[in-house]
């Protein structure tokens, strides 16, 4: 049988259910009666040609769950052994053990014994089996040569499935009955895992969900307090203060009609009026990086009657580098003459080239003009950051990109969504992407799925094609 890294065309929508990072591994369990090779098989498959990752905490009594890896691709190996020991009240073991077993399972490998032929023992075992209606590879054991091979069709009459030769002893076929496993469960492939690993670190680090976190950053004297203050001023909000997650900071938490809880980062300094000690400039550039790493959305202020500074383009760096979307706030905007408004808004585009998908807003915080305008802006940003776009459209999204320009020298076989906050997307294809093609992919993608001004994150994984 082929390799199971290769995959056709047709498998695609399966492969790409995968993406969901809550998936747990594949669970084969292997049942059959006394004395058919079920340990040997599990030794074989554990100890040579599958390695064993770790031991799980046991399933449930007398059972012993193992991690395996077959090419790549990852499942978990329920050992039963031992269940059907004694012939005696076979029914009452087999409802009580093996249906469970079986039920839990995503897969059952049922195995009998070419040498001996059909039992009612397994009978009994293939009729549990039927009831409880989960995928069954029905694994002829102790074909250790071919002379063997036209003896295991007696086993088709379980009616659960072509029989598979099999020689757990010798290995004989042990590669086929495992890349059929794999195949029939879909299990994930190692690198997969790894990828929804990180990205589930990375949501938990993300803390409490219900609230959006907002960071309002920027040089000092841009008027950052007096926007703080407008944001919460509006009546319907309801303002605490909290404790901050580093020493000394203190947190704002609103509660807003249309966006629920909005938490603002660090703002001790904003509330209160006297801020001694605060007024330099690499005291605020401090505490701005860290309210960035912390933001949902970052709101850059920049003082309209100065532009933007180096300080200014430092800080647009680490909010593109951080991956949270960002409003760039062009403030104090009532002081200028309407040619400086042209000016200085072309500027600022200019030098803050990294934030191009941002919203640039022109308000007056002083007087509250345009400030209504933020709010708009952070609720589309947040949706957008929390998107979660079903597998299928975004491989139908792909697939048009690619026939309408084809990249050149490879080919995008699949893509999914690994992660939201950002949306993050993990590629997989035939040889690496050409940095251009993928920024074409992702304003496909950002049109086609209204992300706005949200950062896309990529992952490019090398696959063998189909
Ligand atoms: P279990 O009780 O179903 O777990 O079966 P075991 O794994 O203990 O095997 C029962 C007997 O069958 C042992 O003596 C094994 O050595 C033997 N056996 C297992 N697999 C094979 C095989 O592929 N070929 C042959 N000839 N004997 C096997
Ligand atoms: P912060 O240090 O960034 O928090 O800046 P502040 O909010 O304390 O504002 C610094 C100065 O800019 C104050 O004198 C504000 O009155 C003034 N200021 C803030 N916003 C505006 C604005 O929209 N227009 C004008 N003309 N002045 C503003």
């Amino acid at each position: 049988m082929a390799n199971t890294n290769k995959r056709s065309g047709a498998s695609l929508a399966a492969m790409a259910d995968t993406g969901n990072p809550e998936r747990r591994l594949p669970v084969v369990a292997i049942v059959g009666r006394p004395n058919v090779g079920k340990s040997t098989l599990m030794n074989r498959v554990v100890g040579k040609r599958v390695a064993i990752v770790e031991e799980k905490a046991k399933v449930t009594r007398d059972r012993k769950a193992l991690d395996a890896t077959w090419a790549g691709r990852k499942f978990v190996l329920v050992d039963t052994g031992g269940w059907l020991a004694t012939g005696d009240e076979l029914d009452a073991k087999v409802s009580a053990q093996a249906e469970l077993a079986a039920k839990e399972a995503d897969l059952v490998v049922f195995v009998v014994d070419v040498t001996v032929g059909v039992t009612d023992e397994d009978d009994q075992v293939a009729k549990m089996l039927k009831k409880i209606g989960k995928p069954v590879i029905v694994a002829a054991n102790k074909v250790d040569s071919s002379t063997r091979d036209n003896d295991i069709w007696i086993f088709s009459r379980f009616g659960l499935g072509d029989p598979m030769p099999v020689s757990a002893l010798h290995g004989r076929s042990s590669g086929e009955l495992l890349d059929k496993i794999v195949e029939v469960t879909d299990a994930p492939f190692e690198d997969e895992l790894e990828d929804w690993a990180a990205d589930r670190q990375d949501q938990r680090n993300k803390r409490d969900h219900d609230e959006l976190r907002v960071a309002i950053v920027g040089r000092p004297n841009v008027g950052k307090s007096t926007l703080f203050n407008q944001l919460i001023g509006g009546e319907r909000s309801v303002v605490h203060d909290l404790a901050g997650t580093t020493t000394d900071s203190v947190d704002t938490l609103i509660e807003t009609e249309a966006l629920g809880k909005v938490r603002f980062i660090d703002t001790a300094g904003m509330r209160r009026k006297s801020r001694v000690g605060e007024g330099t400039e690499y005291y605020s550039m401090v505490r701005a990086l860290r309210s960035i790493d912390e933001a949902d959305v970052c709101l850059l202020v920049i003082d309209g009657t100065e532009g933007v500074s180096a300080q200014d383009q430092r800080l647009a760096e680490r909010i593109d580098a951080a991956g949270s979307p960002a409003l760039v706030i062009l403030n104090k905007w009532d002081s200028l003459s309407t040619e400086e408004k042209l000016d200085t808004g072309e500027e600022a585009e200019n030098r803050l080239a990294f934030l191009s998908y941002s919203p640039f807003l022109r308000i007056s915080a002083k007087s509250g003009a345009g400030v209504n305008k933020i709010w708009a802006a952070i609720a589309q940003a947040s949706s957008a950051y929390r998107t979660r776009i079903p597998t299928r459209e975004l491989n139908l999204c792909i697939q048009k990109a690619q026939s309408e320009h084809p990249p050149k020298g490879t080919r995008i076989l699949y893509i999914v969504q690994g992660a939201t906050d950002p949306p993050t997307m993990t590629l997989f294809s035939t040889r690496p992407i050409d940095p251009q093609y993928l920024r074409f992919v992702e304003r496909r993608i950002r049109e086609r799925f209204g992300l706005g001004n949200t950062p896309i994150k990529f992952r490019v994984r090398r696959r063998s094609e189909g």
